[in-house]
C-alpha cells in the first residue's frame, strides 16, 4: 500500500456533479481528490451524449455534454484538487475522530473528514466479451481501454466494436500500430460519421483490415496471449486471427457495485439524504447528484449543482467546528475573486 492521501473532501464519481463539487468547496478553501472508473472526467456528458446539446444549464442556451464538461474544467482550474482515473472506489470505512477512509482499485488509499458520493447510476464497467475467462489475459494481450498509448505500437492490433471508441481507436492507434484488425458483426458503424470515412480510407491503405462480419468465440493461448477465435456471423465457419493486443469496445453497464456494501441507506438503487446538507445515515458522507434520493428528486445536473453547494457548507462546519461557514457573492466578493484568479 503506497502512502495515505489526507484532503478536505474525497469525491468518488468525477462527473458533471463531482466536478463542481471541485469548484464550490474550493471557494470556501477547501481542497479535493475526485476519483472516477472512466479513463477521463465528465460522466454521463462525455461517455453517453458528448455530441447532444443540453438546453437546461442555468444561464447557457445550449452547450454540447463536451462542451458542459470543457466549461466546468476551466471553472475548477484556479483550485486545489487532484484526479484519480481508470480506478474504482471500493472501499469505505471509518476512522477515529470523525474520518473516512477510502481505497480504490488501484490500492491508492485517501483520509478525509467528508466523502461526496457522486456516482450517478453507478460506476460505468467494460461490457466483457461473451467467452469463457474474458480477463485471463487482462492487460496482457486483452484490454477494455487504453491507458498507455506506447503500448501498442509495432503490434498487431485486434479492435471490436461498432461504436465510437471502436472507430476513434482504430484510427489514432493505426498511426503507431503495425496493423489494425476490425472486427465487426455488421457493416454497419454507429459512431460519428467523418470518423468512419477516416477509418474507411485507412482501410484503402491497408493500415486497417475490416473483419465483417465476424464475432469472438474464445480467446486463444495457455500461458499468454496468442490471438482470437472468430466465427463468420453468416456462415458460422470459425478463423483463427493471430495478434499481438485485442482491445473489446462493447460499451458500459452501470454498476452500484461496492457502494452497496457501505452500510449507507438506500432507497432502491438510490442513497437516501437528508435534503438539509444532502448527508446520507453516516456522517461526513455525503450524496450529490444523479445517486440520491428524496422526495421530488430530478435527476438534472442543476440539481445535482444546488445539492452539492449546500452539502460543501456542511462539510466546511466539520473540517472547521464552530466557525460560520464564510459566504459571499462571486460578483462582489474580494476574497472568492482572488481564489478565482481574479485580477
Ligand atoms: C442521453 C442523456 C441526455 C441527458 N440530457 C440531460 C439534459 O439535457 N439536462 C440535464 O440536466 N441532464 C441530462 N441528462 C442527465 C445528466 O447527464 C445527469 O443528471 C448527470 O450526468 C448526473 O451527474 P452526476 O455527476 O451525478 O453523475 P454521472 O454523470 O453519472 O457521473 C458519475 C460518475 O461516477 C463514476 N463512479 C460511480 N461509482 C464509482 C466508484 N465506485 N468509483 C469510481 N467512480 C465511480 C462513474 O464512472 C461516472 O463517471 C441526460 C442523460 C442522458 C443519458
Amino acid at each position: 500500500m503506497s502512502k495515505i492521501i489526507e484532503t478536505d473532501i474525497v469525491i468518488i464519481g468525477a462527473g458533471p456533479v463531482g466536478l463542481f463539487t471541485v469548484f464550490e468547496a474550493g471557494l470556501l478553501g477547501l481542497n479535493c481528490h475526485l476519483i472516477d472508473n472512466l479513463d477521463k472526467v465528465g460522466g454521463q456528458c462525455i461517455e453517453l451524449y458528448p455530441e447532444k446539446p443540453i438546453y437546461d444549464i442555468p444561464g447557457v442556451a445550449n452547450q454540447t455534454g463536451k462542451e458542459h464538461v470543457d466549461a466546468l474544467l476551466e471553472q475548477i482550474k484556479p483550485f486545489d484538487y487532484q484526479t484519480h482515473l481508470n480506478q474504482r472506489v471500493d472501499l469505505l470505512e471509518e476512522l477515529p475522530d470523525n474520518y473516512w477512509k477510502v481505497i480504490t482499485s488501484e490500492k491508492i488509499e485517501f483520509k478525509a473528514k467528508n466523502v461526496f458520493i457522486a456516482a450517478g447510476a453507478g460506476a460505468f464497467e467494460p461490457r466483457k466479451p461473451p467467452v469463457e475467462e474474458p480477463d485471463k489475459f487482462l492487460a496482457n494481450g486483452v484490454d477494455y481501454s487504453i491507458k498507455d498509448k506506447s503500448k501498442y505500437a509495432d503490434k498487431e492490433i485486434a479492435i471490436f466494436g461498432g461504436g465510437d471508441s471502436a472507430l476513434d481507436w482504430s484510427v489514432e492507434l493505426s498511426k503507431i500500430a503495425k496493423k489494425i484488425y476490425l472486427v465487426h458483426r455488421r457493416d454497419d458503424f454507429r459512431g460519428a460519421e467523418h470518423t468512419e470515412k477516416q477509418m474507411r480510407s485507412l482501410v484503402n491503405t491497408g493500415a486497417i483490415e475490416l473483419k465483417i462480419p465476424y464475432v469472438i468465440k474464445s480467446i486463444v493461448g495457455d500461458s499468454s496471449f496468442e490471438g482470437l477465435e472468430l466465427m463468420h456471423f453468416e456462415t458460422k465457419e470459425d478463423e483463427i486471427l493471430k495478434c499481438d493486443e485485442s482491445l473489446f469496445f462493447f460499451g458500459l453497464n452501470k454498476q452500484l457495485g461496492p457502494i452497496l456494501e457501505w452500510g449507507i441507506d438506500l432507497e432502491g438503487k438510490k442513497i437516501s439524504v437528508d435534503t438539509e446538507n444532502y448527508q446520507t445515515n453516516k456522517e461526513g458522507i455525503f450524496a450529490v447528484g444523479d445517486i440520491n434520493t428524496y422526495p421530488g428528486k430530478l435527476d438534472l445536473i442543476l440539481c445535482g449543482f444546488h445539492e452539492t453547494t449546500i452539502a460543501v457548507q456542511e462539510a466546511y462546519k466539520r473540517i472547521n467546528p464552530g466557525k460560520r461557514v464564510p459566504f459571499g457573492y462571486t460578483t462582489s466578493n474580494k476574497g472568492l475573486q482572488e481564489k478565482l484568479g481574479v485580477k
